[in-house]
């Protein structure tokens, strides 16, 4: 029952090794190519780590990294054999419209993940490397793709057209595709199992607020509404992503700024956000220079907030009824301050929330509306590793139980 996830980024491969449900080890190999390359390699027992290992030495290309990875599995003790090893999960970020739901990799399949790079030109070609390494290494082994745009295939199409030329749907596949789709799928099982009742029968809406943000509306299971687009860049606010802007604004910069396309695409995915406003992208390090009376910082958690408020609005108005609203992510998860002012004056619509349970500092699953509140407020710890992971051997054992492997 041993799966393997592989996140494979440009320059760097994250890995998590289980066991059912139970996350054995996982580590990074970062700066691959580069001449000071780091690997670390830690092992863990009831979630904490227990062991850690870092290694700094150059590794050339993806398939040393991964060729180190299964060595450090091995001499830790996690996996003794190849057969060991069930399944390999790995991360991919744009499925565009031709995968719906986990897939088992095969030739068929890595060519039409190489059909979507210009969908997702920085991060498909990194997913895809990873799986060719993987493959090399165990090509025995059954290996899937997960991908972060699946849970979002459900969106109609009054949902996800723009209103834009229908064209260029059908020529350049303009659409909103949504993203952290194993992310909101995760957290809204998670509610479901916490409330012990069918996610069928629920309403809600998931915040997952890291580094990059998404709200999405969840109705009968499926992803009615998600606030990301056909690029990560649409939506809430972010750490040094603009979400939503005027879409003159590119032009504007162009023709009265003089920028060129690869200037705006810096500007306004790594400019922007929290740190185009005050300087820091770090939720932690903002909050520090608003305390310090930074007013720009003050500006931006508010903004942050507001956007947040405006789209649980949207979603709210768009489901009919409110169930449940979900925190996740490292802001979600961890920043009772910006759930506070995300959830304050909302009482109207039923959302309240319980001051000293917002404080609880928690790894599990914790609730924190208030008596006076309709809706359950819930702040879950995402795993999207731990997602992927169950995706993976559900679609292994299934195959298994039609006979497609022995
Ligand atoms: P990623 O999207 O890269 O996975 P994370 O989900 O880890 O990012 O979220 C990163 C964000 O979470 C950062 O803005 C960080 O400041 C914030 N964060 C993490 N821990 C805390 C905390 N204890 N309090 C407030 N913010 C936090």
């Amino acid at each position: 029952m041993t799966v393997l996830v592989i996140n494979s980024g440009s320059s760097s491969i994250k890995y998590q090794l289980f066991k059912g449900a139970l996350a054995l080890a996982g580590g990074v190999v970062e700066r691959i190519g580069e001449p000071k390359s780091r690997f670390v390699h830690r092992l863990f027992q009831n979630r904490q780590t227990i062991d850690e290992a870092v290694f700094e030495q150059p590794i050339s290309d993806h398939g040393e990294g991964m060729s180190q990875v299964f060595t450090a599995l091995v001499e830790s003790g996690c996996l003794q054999h190849k057969a060991d090893l069930l399944g390999i999960g790995h991360r991919v970020v744009h499925g565009g419209e031709a995968f719906k739901e986990p897939t088992l990799i095969n030739d068929q399949v890595l060519a039409k993940i190489a059909e979507i790079i210009p969908l997702a030109p920085l991060h498909n070609p990194a997913n895809l490397k990873g799986i060719q390494v993987a493959l090399e290494i165990y090509p025995d082994v059954p290996q899937v793709a997960v991908f972060d745009t699946a849970f979002h295939q459900t969106l109609p199409p009054s949902i996800f057209h723009y209103p834009l030329p229908h064209s260029w749907y059908k020529t350049h596949h303009i659409r909103r595709y949504g993203f952290h789709g194993t992310s909101h799928h995760y957290i809204s099982k998670q509610a479901a199992a916490y409330l012990k009742q069918p996610l069928e029968t629920l309403n809600l809406i998931t915040l997952h607020l890291g580094n990059g943000a998404s709200a999405t509306a969840i109705k009968a299971g499926k992803s009615i509404d998600t606030s990301m687009g056909m690029t990560p860049l649409e939506g809430l606010m972010m750490g040094t992503r603009c979400g939503d802007i005027d879409p003159s604004l590119p032009l504007y910069l162009t023709q009265v700024l003089g920028k060129s396309p690869e200037d705006l695409n810096s500007l306004l995915n790594r400019e922007s956000g929290l740190k185009g406003i005050c300087g820091a992208n770090d939720m932690r390090q903002v909050h520090a220079l608003a305390k310090a009376g930074d007013p720009l910082a003050s500006l931006a958690i508010e903004m942050y907030c507001y956007r947040i408020k405006k789209y649980i609005g949207a979603y709210y108005a768009v489901l009919g009824r409110l169930d449940v609203l979900i925190f996740t992510g490292g802001i979600g998860e961890n920043d009772a301050m910006i759930r506070n002012s995300v959830c304050a004056e909302l009482a109207h619509l039923g959302i309240v929330i319980d001051h000293k349970k917002n404080q609880t500092a928690s790894h599990d699953i914790f609730a924190i509306q208030g008596e006076a509140g309709a809706v359950t407020v819930l702040v879950i710890p995402t795993d999207e590793e731990l997602e992927i992971a169950q995706q993976t051997l559900d679609l292994i054992q299934n195959q298994k139980c039609l006979g497609a492997y022995s």
